[in-house]
């Protein structure tokens, strides 16, 4: 089961709650956290699980023997990312721009172009027991996100339950590491940002055709539209995390949730059951 965490906007605790998960359901699951937040991954900071394994991810981008070379402009027509230009005698590629698509090499007329690889980022690997990690790192710099986060999925077991840290927002990474999900976890709070950002968030979550449910970090701290927006869409409330100082200092110092607070646990546990529950009456409807 592939249960993804994640947030319309940053800092509303999906990291919090994703290792809280993680750690709740470890005594009696074999867990992967696959933490997808490529420009910040922090699980790692709750988890503290030695790193044993790295490997750096690489995107094909294209080399131009010129002495094949036309200069006919196809390359340049076909690429959707303005990451080559062709001049009257040169072809200008621009590496922080391609995407690796390969539509390029793949359409020269002249087979004039072969593919090297350019380095944007590590895997990284380490384990503890029923708990295993895998983080994607993207260099500093470097907006290639998603096929860094295509490598981290490939580790993915099926036979365990296995938790993605999605990074914030709704874009082009959001969806690569939430597609394929068996069930979305939408992590706000009760403030008009986190109403506006969940709005966000559902309706990729929709289109994707992905079920959801809601978790409501720091309640307490606004007003009462996000639940009034859940009940008027029929979005599941699963979980409320109040507003705690105590919460907060924990997060601060590095600490989980569960492992700071272990009545925590029970509430983790739960709200796996009834994500459960939610994939299995949906099947049945379907
Ligand atoms: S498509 Fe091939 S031959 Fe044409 S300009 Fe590009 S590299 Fe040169
Ligand atoms: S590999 Fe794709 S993105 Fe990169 S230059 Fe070629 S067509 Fe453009």
């Amino acid at each position: 089961m592939i249960i993804s965490v994640a947030s319309g906007k940053g800092g509303t605790g999906k990291t919090l709650v994703a290792t809280s998960l993680a750690l709740s359901l470890r005594d009696h699951d074999k867990v992967q956290l696959l933490d997808c937040d490529v420009e910040e991954p922090n699980a790692n900071i709750l988890l503290r699980l030695a790193i044993n394994q790295s490997h750096p991810v690489y995107i094909p981008i294209p080399r131009v023997d010129e002495a094949k070379c036309t200069y006919c402009g196809k390359c340049a027509e076909v690429c959707a990312y303005n990451a080559i230009a062709v001049l009257k005698n040169k072809v200008l590629v621009f590496p922080e721009l391609c995407h690796g698509c390969g539509a390029c090499s793949y359409l020269c007329p002249e087979s004039a172009i072969t593919e090297e690889g350019r380095e944007v980022g590590v895997v990284e690997r380490g384990d503890s027991g029923n708990l295993e990690l895998i983080q994607g790192r993207l260099n500093v710099g470097e907006a290639m996100a998603p096929p860094v986060i295509r490598e981290v999925k490939k580790y993915i077991d099926p036979a365990d339950v296995v938790i993605i840290d999605v990074s914030p927002g709704t874009s082009c990474p959001v969806v690569e590491a939430i597609k394929g999900s068996d069930f979305c976890l939408l992590v706000t709070e009760p403030t008009p940002f986190g109403l506006n950002d969940l709005t966000l968030a559902v309706e990729v979550t929709r289109e994707l055709g992905i079920p959801y449910g809601v978790v409501i970090n720091r309640d307490g701290v606004g007003d009462d539209k996000v639940n009034r927006y859940c009940q008027e869409q029929g979005v599941p409330v699963l979980l409320k995390i109040p507003l705690d100082r105590k919460i907060a200092i924990l997060y601060s110092k590095g600490i989980s949730l569960v492992e700071g607070m272990p009545r925590w646990r029970e509430e983790f546990l739960r709200l796996f059951q009834d994500v459960k529950d939610i994939i299995a009456a949906r099947r049945v409807a379907k």
